[in-house]
């Protein structure tokens, strides 16, 4: 089997993003890219998450031909080959429809450094203007919004981070909803307060050393 780590990977992530509530059913999609054989492993499309098998993983080339596996590849496959060809710093992405960062994405704002975790996107979490799920149009919104941040907001639809590796996408997207849902929460309060790019900047290298240092 092809990206046998890659398919084990995405099914057991696919799993977590049931367990952390955020996603639902066969929402959302994630994928893997192996730069050494120039191959990506994605998400089957409309598969639930909870019956999804490594063989059920798709494996496609870089134009999104299917080389492995016998289902469809995920609706969103083409933001997914375009994230990877355009920024080479990252292997993994994750897109999901988790209810915070979509209710901020639902109001069309960008999601501000209310909360210093922002900072796993960036100084901010920009917003991809809205277009038809599976398109391209979606794919070039998402490509031109995200720059070099690690994360996007999609209007009327979701959210998406990249990461160098599956498990940084899928710390993205979690510590992004608790984000997000402190910025609902203030915003139902009042004014929050939001965080100078000049202390965005210090958290970002903060995090560098952040947790435990391989030796
Ligand atoms: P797929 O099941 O095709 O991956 O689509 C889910 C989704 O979130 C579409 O935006
Ligand atoms: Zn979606």
């Amino acid at each position: 089997m092809l990206l046998h780590d890659e398919r084990c990977a995405i099914v057991e992530f696919g799993r977590k993003l049931i367990s952390a509530q955020l996603t639902t059913g066969s929402g959302g999609n994630l994928s893997i890219i192996n730069r050494k054989e120039n191959l990506i492993a994605i998400k089957p499309t409309g598969v639930d998450y909870l019956i999804m098998k490594p063989e059920d993983i798709v494996v496609v080339n870089p134009d999104g031909k299917v080389v492995d596996g016998d289902l469809l590849p995920s609706s969103e496959i083409r933001f997914h080959l375009a994230l990877m060809k355009h920024r080479l710093d990252i292997n993994a992405v994750v897109h999901t429809h988790q209810v915070y960062a979509t209710t901020i994405a639902c109001m069309g704002w960008e999601l501000p450094a209310v909360h210093y975790l922002i900072g796993y996107s960036g100084n901010k979490v920009p917003l991809a203007p809205y277009a038809t799920f599976g398109t391209q149009e979606l794919s070039e919104n998402i490509v031109k919004s995200i720059g070099n941040y690690n994360a996007c907001l999609m209007a009327n639809h979701g959210i998406v981070a990249v990461g160098v590796d599956i498990s940084s996408a899928f710390a993205t997207v979690e510590e992004l909803e608790l984000v997000s849902r402190l910025y609902y929460q203030t915003k139902c309060m009042g004014n929050p307060l939001i965080l100078s790019d000049g202390e965005m900047m210090i958290i970002g290298e903060r995090f560098k050393t952040y947790g435990q240092q391989k030796h």
